[in-house]
């Protein structure tokens, strides 16, 4: 049984499924109802070997509290688990964390991406192999990312530092204004809501259930307890709720440190310019990604507990730092837009936990990717179906623990 039906819940449920397991997938909301999985931009990043918690980012991040258009915020709250939070992300945020992370992080999101490969065979989501750009406005940020490509070139992730030129070339379908950037060579991007529809229909071939719908109040061990007071029992549970996993392993007394870091994104069905390959915007955060012809713009990280109301002030600083870059672009084009807010599951480490609860040898937590979740979706899948399945992982996911703090 796997509680949530995002892209992790249905990653794991489409490998054990595959690999002959009886899989029921359970979720509180309707089957095409937005989660996180939904909304989110799509982007499969080996580039990504940097944990969150990184040195520099505590700075960074309060120098932008004080700026309502900045692309991060942490709502100031009376919280005990937001301060346990705030203390263990500090205590992370270390040359010894990123160290010691990048490495693992490297071998996931590559292993990820050779999955999507594998999965993009059972049906079309739109996955683009032709990498990503990484566009920096001022020269300050392209010293900061040319130092990552050399770290990159160590891991064996093909990275280039591109000057506006080659950029144009890579990309010759937008304008850009920008000093320079990275074409990150491995990155990809797809359509998540078409991605979650082939692991759905795999799921289904290989005999797996879903029950939409259906919330769970408690877990005791590997019995379920539903809100309508129902009480299902599995050989196995998965606990992949997305950023209210904490509430589900709370029942079982176990604590997951871990906060809602939420984020918009808008979707421009005609924009006036289609790149061909997906953009991060390095000063601004911003995530820029072609879907079909439609054009997906996102960003920020609002540590505002599980509330999912948008700020426009935050929106409007997304939709500038897009219209600086891409002169092409104007405030105008997103008049009307729908806005769409998510939550990602952020522990405090930049690391997902993906194992069993302690003390619980057929209860697993498979949680808390907070901006890698799509990317990291198919790895974890085949990481816990090893694991439900007694195998040794593929990777080692020791550092990984759900008891880790
Ligand atoms: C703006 C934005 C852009 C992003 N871009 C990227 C990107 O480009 N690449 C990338 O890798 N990641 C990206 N992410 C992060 C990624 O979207 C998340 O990490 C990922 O979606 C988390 O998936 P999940 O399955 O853990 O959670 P969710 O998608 O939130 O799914 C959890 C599910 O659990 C269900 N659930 C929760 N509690 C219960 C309960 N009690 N009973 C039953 N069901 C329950 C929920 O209804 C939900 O369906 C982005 C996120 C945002 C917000």
């Amino acid at each position: 049984m796997i509680v949530g039906g995002g892209v992790i819940g249905l990653c794991v449920g489409y490998f054990l499924a595959r690999a002959g397991r009886r899989v029921l997938i359970l979720d509180r909301d309707a089957e095409d109802a937005d989660n996180c999985s939904t909304g989110n931009a799509g982007m499969v990043v080996p580039s990504h070997f940097v944990p969150l918690a990184a040195p520099g980012v505590i700075g960074r991040g309060l120098k932008w509290l004080l700026d309502p258009e900045s692309p991060f915020y942490v709502r100031p709250r009376m919280s005990g688990e937001l301060l346990r939070w705030g203390w263990l992300f500090m205590r992370s945020a270390t040359c010894r964390n990123v160290e010691e992370s990048a490495g693992l992080l490297c071998d996931l999101q590559m292993r990820s991406r050779a999955l999507f490969s594998e999965i993009a065979a059972e049906g079309d989501f739109g996955l683009v192999q032709r990498g990503l750009l990484m566009l920096c406005e001022s020269e300050r940020t392209l010293d900061e990312e040319a130092r990552l490509v050399a770290r990159a070139g160590e891991l064996g992730i093909e990275a280039e530092l591109c000057d506006p030129r080659r950029l144009g070339e890579l990309d010759p379908d937008i304008e850009m204004r920008v000093a320079g950037g990275v074409w990150w060579g491995q990155d990809c991007h797809l359509d998540p809501r078409k991605f979650l529809g082939v692991l759905r229909a795999g799921i289904r071939k290989n005999g797996g259930e879903f029950r939409y719908e259906s919330e769970v109040t408690g877990v005791a061990g590997t019995r379920v307890a539903l809100a309508t007071g129902e009480v299902l029992e599995g050989s196995h549970v998965v606990l992949a709720g997305g950023a209210f996993t904490p509430m589900l392993a709370r029942s079982l007394g176990t604590c997951l440190p871990m906060q809602a870091g939420k984020g918009y994104s808008m979707t421009l069905a005609r924009p006036p310019q289609l790149p061909r390959l997906c953009s991060l915007l390095g000063e601004a955060k911003v995530a820029v990604t072609p879907m079909g012809t439609s054009l997906r713009v996102a960003g920020t990280m609002e540590i505002c507990g599980h509330d999912r109301t948008i700020d426009e002030r935050r929106v409007r600083g997304i939709i500038k730092a897009a219209c600086r870059v891409f002169p092409r672009f104007s405030e105008a084009d997103f008049e009307g837009v729908p806005r769409w807010a998510g939550l990602r599951p952020c522990s405090p480490d930049g690391l997902p936990y993906v194992g069993p609860v302690p003390g619980h040898e057929r209860l697993f937590v498979a949680s808390g990717h907070a901006m890698l979740g799509l990317s990291l979706g198919p790895v974890t899948g085949e990481l816990v179906a090893a694991l439900v399945d007694g195998r040794t992982p593929p990777l080692p996911v020791g550092r990984l623990a759900v008891g880790r703090f």
